[in-house]
């Protein structure tokens, strides 16, 4: 059969390998394993979202509420912006994938870091778009004016901040800096899906969602309750922006995208601010360890201002072939080497995790690695 030529350069997205798939492949022991690969909450989510939904579950046979009001006006009263300004999405890469299907064409082109979140390539490539990546890894400013003075036609900047993989944070004043040089019809959008991390660590990396939004009507600002708040499973996003922006959205947006389910846990989930903090607070805590840890070992590591870190391993030391090894032993990863980086990305786990983590990668990297 023939299919849409744009199909002929996309891959398949992989995501972090499921705990399943590992107890199938390699016949460990769920309870063996250990998941530090997809940046899930490892602490779950506030105790009275279960509770919530489990209410709930007698209300299956019914479709969601498809204006999403409740759920709305919870994000609207916490971010200080209007329902209207509000789009609720199966994920906030739902949300990422209108922003580019409602921008960007074969005839324009898309702007990014060299080492971003997977799905802005991905979606992009659907529309056949011509993507343009900046030359460092990390996200420099610098590089994306130059690319964007030098191209007339950038319908979309994707700004993600932090950045997933790599953990960096660009500083909200240098953010403005360059989007008060962008012109108006460039969308530009801001991935704020580590935001609670962030700002926690360190206010000069804070966007606000209301702030930004009217300096600069083009910005699509994207949350997610996949992270912090540990609802990953329920698929629940959402993207802030100016209704005008909001409205071409709503276009491409299926009938009742999310489930009742997720937009319940989203609601209660949303009010155990306690909850959040404590587990963004132990993450730091932890992250403290691993930067020891990579110290003692001697290897260098990304400043993070997320719920992972990325280590980047000295050249002898192969990171496809240390991943392929702590995955044996049932301890899952993010194998950067795809990124042509040496390196692998950790989701920063509970405590008794980390320790098995570093135990485990320890014994790898000192006697186990040939050549
Ligand atoms: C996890 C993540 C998302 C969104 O995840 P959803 O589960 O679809 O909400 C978006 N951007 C980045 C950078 C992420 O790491």
């Amino acid at each position: 059969m023939k299919y849409n030529s744009v199909l002929d350069n996309l891959k398949i997205y992989e995501a972090g390998k499921p705990i399943e798939l590992v107890v199938r492949e390699y016949g460990i022991d769920e309870k063996d394993i250990i998941k530090l690969a997809s940046n899930e909450n490892p602490r779950g989510c506030s105790p009275g979202v279960q509770d919530a939904v489990c209410k709930d579950v007698s209300k299956m046979n019914l479709y969601p509420d498809d204006s999403m009001y409740e759920l709305k006006e919870k994000l609207a009263s916490r971010f200080k912006v209007e329902s209207e300004n509000i789009i609720i999405g199966a994920g906030s890469d739902q949300i990422i994938s209108f922003g580019v299907h409602a921008k960007a064409n074969k005839n324009n082109k898309v702007l990014m870091a060299k080492t971003t979140f997977a799905m802005y390539e991905i979606y992009a490539r659907q529309t056949g778009t011509t993507i343009l990546k900046t030359p460092s890894h990390q996200h420099n400013l610098g590089e994306f004016l130059k690319i964007y003075n030098q191209n007339k036609d950038i319908a979309i900047i994707f700004l993600c901040l932090p950045n997933n993989p790599l953990g960096e944070c660009l500083d909200t004043d240098e953010v403005y800096k360059f989007l008060d040089k962008i012109d108006k019809n460039t969308m530009v959008i801001v991935d704020g899906a580590y935001q609670e991390y962030a700002k926690y660590k360190d206010k000069k990396k804070e966007i606000n969602p209301q702030d930004i939004i009217q300096k600069y009507p083009n910005v699509l600002y994207l949350g997610t309750f996949s992270k912090a708040y540990g609802l990953g499973g329920m698929r629940c996003g959402y993207g802030i922006a100016e209704p005008e922006i909001i409205k071409a959205l709503l276009k491409l947006r299926a009938p009742f995208n999310i489930t009742n389910l997720s937009l319940k846990a989203a609601i209660v989930a949303l009010d155990d601010k306690k909850f959040v903090q404590n587990c963004i607070k132990e993450n730091f805590g932890e992250m403290k360890l691993y930067e020891k840890f990579a110290k003692e070992l001697g290897f260098d590591f990304i400043q993070s201002f997320t719920n992972f870190i990325t280590l980047e391993l000295k050249n002898d030391k192969n990171s496809s072939q240390i991943s392929e090894k702590l995955l044996k032993k049932g301890i899952i990863v993010r194998n950067l080497g795809a990124y042509g980086m040496n390196a692998i990305r950790v989701t920063i786990g509970t405590p008794e995790q980390n320790l098995r983590f570093m135990k485990e990668f320890r014994d790898i990297y000192l006697n186990d690695l040939e050549g």
